[in-house]
């Protein structure tokens, strides 16, 4: 079990890589990053019902993690698994525009 998490966490899509996911003003991220915070979410997915919810991403969440603890909105079935991790730049003021 301990092997396959490690295994898992290689799938995980962060970015420090170039290919973030597409962002509208781009050019305006990278020459005005210091405005700029970098946020991540996780998206689950039901195990049940296969309804995706997405949250912020918390310290150890990768891919084909397992979840419980907290009911899906269509189901009430409280099993999750993370199928997608993104990292994108949010702005730090004026994002409630
Ligand atoms: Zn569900």
């Amino acid at each position: 079990m301990r092997r396959k998490i490690l295994l898992n966490m290689y799938n995980i899509k962060t970015s420090e890589e170039p290919n973030l996911p597409p962002i509208p003003s781009i050019g305006d991220v990278l020459t005005r990053k210091k405005n700029f915070i970098e946020y991540k979410y996780t998206v689950l997915k039901c195990s049940s019902c296969n309804n995706k919810v997405e949250r912020n991403f918390i310290e150890g969440d990768y891919i084909f993690k397992k979840l419980e603890g907290k009911p899906c909105e269509k189901c009430s079935n409280t099993q999750f698994i993370i199928i997608e991790i993104y990292s994108t730049y949010k702005k730090e003021k004026n994002d409630k525009i």
